[in-house]
């Protein structure tokens, strides 16, 4: 049986309405519908004599071929945010399945071939994602903080994980799964615009953004909005404006993206000069030393702008994370694999994270391909892909697959 990526697209939809309804998917982790996809996927795989393994932490393994040598993982993610898109995340496991077929029917694989489910990648109920990735590759280290999170009807995360025979005391025995791994693959939806706006349906993936998160807080003095001469103001919100509009400019000098998320005022009333402005700033570079002179940019333009309003301005680290580069023979292999199916390849960053930067953070060799999103939609039902252009990745990922099959081998 050769490849039939016009069958992967026909079992997507099938997921879709076998666990969505008019609002969008709706397999979030660690509930019934979730699971019920997990059983469905153990079936899809049945036909390749694929042995299933569910790991300590909930993540589904589907394993071809035995013996010596460095396996090859593809992996991809079943659960979806509450009304989500069908493809975010499903499309690489569906896929995988389609390439797990083709290989089995060759024989058996010069090196185990695995296919992982990683267990809630979204963090939808409980806002922890990479739940499953980051215990296998053994970077979570936040199991007490975990043990406290509820979701919105008061369940515990450990009671919820409990009900699939997970732990968060066990979960870290998912990191056995990796030690064999030679190479990772995922095939994932773009997320963004830019694919679509080249007009081109595949890219590979250099790599995940490294990220700041801060808190800037702006302090001036509340005073009458009637009395005070325009002269006599120290405003707050005025600084954070200028802030918000400068960050633009850093952005693009640093090959970066910058986002003031929000701003929250004090005392925020139409008769008062703003007092506090709280802005959310996020900034992310696929370079480390770039992402840290936009920050350093950043502290710099908010010290100028507060000066110039007469505030004070103080900054708070919410969170960061150091960019995640993937292997260069595997982008190279990518690279190929795509112009073989399609003619052209990009090259570009991933915005979101993926349960791919933890793999790769774990020191396995990784490569994720792009396919365009429609409108750059996701975390919607509104989320979209052109069919053909979901067929040309699955035939890009069974080539990818091929090539990193030699490689290893
Ligand atoms: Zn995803």
């Amino acid at each position: 049986m050769p490849l039939d990526p016009a069958r992967t697209v026909q079992e997507l939809r099938e997921l879709r309405e076998l666990t969505g309804d008019e609002n969008g998917a709706q397999r979030v982790a660690w509930t019934d519908t979730w699971e019920q996809a997990r059983g469905w996927l153990r079936e899809k795989v049945s036909s390749t004599g694929a042995v299933e393994e569910i790991d300590a932490a909930g993540n589904q393994w589907f394993t071809l071929g035995g013996g010596p040598g460095k396996a090859l993982l593809i992996g991809g993610h079943i659960d979806s945010v509450p009304n989500g898109g069908w493809l975010d995340g499903s499309l690489n496991v569906v896929a995988g399945v389609e390439v797990l077929r083709r290989i089995a029917e060759e024989g058996s694989p010069p090196v185990p071939v695995r296919l992982v489910n990683w267990a809630d990648e979204e963090g939808a109920r409980f806002g922890r994602s990479l739940f499953g990735s980051s215990a296998a590759a053994g970077s979570m280290r936040d199991q007490d903080e975990l043990a406290k999170l509820t979701d919105r009807d008061g369940v515990s995360l450990p009671d919820a994980i409990g009900r699939y025979g997970v732990s968060l005391d066990r979960a870290l025995e998912a990191r056995s799964q990796l030690e064999n791994a030679g190479a990772y693959l995922e095939l994932h939806i773009e997320q963004g615009p830019v694919l679509e706006s080249m007009d081109i349906p595949l890219g590979v993936v250099l790599g995940t953004f490294g990220v700041e998160r801060s808190r800037v807080t702006f302090r001036g003095q509340a005073a009458h909005a009637g009395s005070t001469p325009m002269d006599k103001r120290r405003d707050a919100l005025a600084a954070a404006a200028w802030l918000a509009l400068e960050i633009r400019g850093i952005a693009t000098s640093h090959g970066g993206v910058c986002t003031m998320g929000g701003v929250v005022t004090k005392p925020g009333i139409v008769t008062s000069v703003v007092e506090t402005a709280e802005c959310l700033l996020d900034q992310r570079n696929m370079d480390a030393r770039k992402l840290a002179g936009m920050l350093a940019a950043a502290k710099e333009a908010a010290e100028l702008f507060a000066r110039k309003e007469d505030d004070d301005v103080e900054w708070e680290k919410i969170w960061n994370i150091e960019p995640i580069l993937f292997d260069e023979t595997l982008i190279g292999f990518a690279d190929e694999a795509i112009r073989e199916v399609s003619g052209t390849s990009h090259r570009l960053p991933s915005g979101p994270l993926h349960d791919a930067a933890e793999v790769a953070r774990a020191g396995v060799p990784t490569v994720m391909v792009f396919v365009q999103s429609l409108r750059g939609l996701s975390h919607t039902k509104l989320e979209d892909t052109k069919p053909e252009h979901l067929e040309l990745s699955v035939a890009a990922l069974d080539r990818l697959a091929s090539r990193t099959l030699e490689w290893l081998a």
